[in-house]
């Protein structure tokens, strides 16, 4: 697609959603992968790549140094960019700004050795997806950082849309791992069945907040239930009218330049906006596994001796 019309469909899109006729979504996905500590690292991060080829969509990598290391993973990372996703920073030792034991000095030189490697990319946009979607505990470190990004050319790169494929993740991988190919087909369904719900109820607090639906930013992980599932999840979104556009589209929303004055800052933007606007009935922490545990085990889908 030419660059005009991505824009003319950019803008047909926003106008449909506007009008509630149609959700938009773009996929990013954090961390990154290591060969040298992950065995299935380069088969997961190649399928990833290959089903958003084979879906033509335009994807977005947050890496943290932490979790790909400074060799082969970031080779990994590497193929995202060849094949034109963008790249952003996800800090160098991925800890939490709302942690009492990171100050914000600690964090700003977390960000500046994440983007000291990651600068280096051919698709990098300095953009900063907080570790754990956390933005500070106090105001003294979020508004720090927010003055730190401003004076270094940098935009946050939030999530409208929060899940837990880390946790079904752990539950998928085990299985996996012990042969139970049944229960782990049935995680992944019970998965796709998870994004599709927070999907909608995101979408439904975002026209309660924002009167309308937002160019919606997905959070998801390099990880082996995404390497396994994301045809399905693509698909099953399109069948219920979601579109796919990219993640720098996305963020040129205007709800993601809203300032969001919630402490502890962070977890989804459009559940910090609505928690901002008072509404009430909001859970915290906004996604979780002690959320989806149960679920889970109510369907004998945990796997033998797990205590998460
Ligand atoms: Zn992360």
């Amino acid at each position: 697609m030419t660059s005009l019309s991505r824009a003319f469909l950019a803008l047909i899109l926003v106008f449909l959603s506007s009008s509630g006729l149609a959700q938009s979504l773009s996929l990013t996905f954090d961390d990154g992968l290591n060969p040298d500590t992950q065995p299935g690292a380069r088969e997961w991060n190649q399928r990833i790549l290959s089903h958003l080829q084979q879906a033509d969509i335009s994807a977005m990598v947050f890496p943290s140094l932490a979790r790909t290391g400074t060799g082969a993973g970031l080779d990994l990372i590497m193929d995202w960019a060849r094949a034109g996703h963008a790249v952003g920073n996800h800090t160098s030792r991925h800890r939490s700004l709302a942690s009492d034991q990171v100050t914000l000095a600690d964090f700003v030189r977390d960000v500046k050795e994440g983007d000291t490697v990651l600068s280096h990319f051919p698709t990098w946009e300095p953009m900063l997806r907080f570790p754990y979607l956390k933005e500070g505990d106090t105001t003294e470190k979020r508004d720090g950082m927010r003055a730190w990004m401003r004076a270094n050319g940098y935009r946050a790169a939030p999530v409208s849309i929060d899940a837990s494929d880390w946790y079904y993740n752990q539950i998928y991988s085990a299985h996996a791992k012990s042969g139970a190919q049944e229960k782990a087909a049935q995680v992944k369904k019970a998965y796709i069945e998870h994004l599709l719900d927070r999907a909608s109820y995101y979408d439904g607090l975002a026209k309660q907040v924002l009167g309308r639906s937002p160019m919606h930013v997905m959070l998801l992980h390099t990880n082996e239930i995404n390497a396994a599932a994301l045809p399905q999840v693509i698909a099953v979104f399109r069948e219920r009218g979601w579109h796919f556009v990219a993640p720098k589209a996305a963020f040129d929303d205007p709800v993601y330049s809203l300032p969001v004055n919630t402490l502890p800052a962070g977890e989804s933007l459009i559940w910090a906006s609505a928690k901002a606007a008072g509404l009430s009935g909001l859970r915290y922490p906004a996604e979780d596994y002690v959320y989806e545990e149960p679920k889970l085990r109510s369907q004998s889908l945990l796997p033998q001796g797990s205590s998460r």
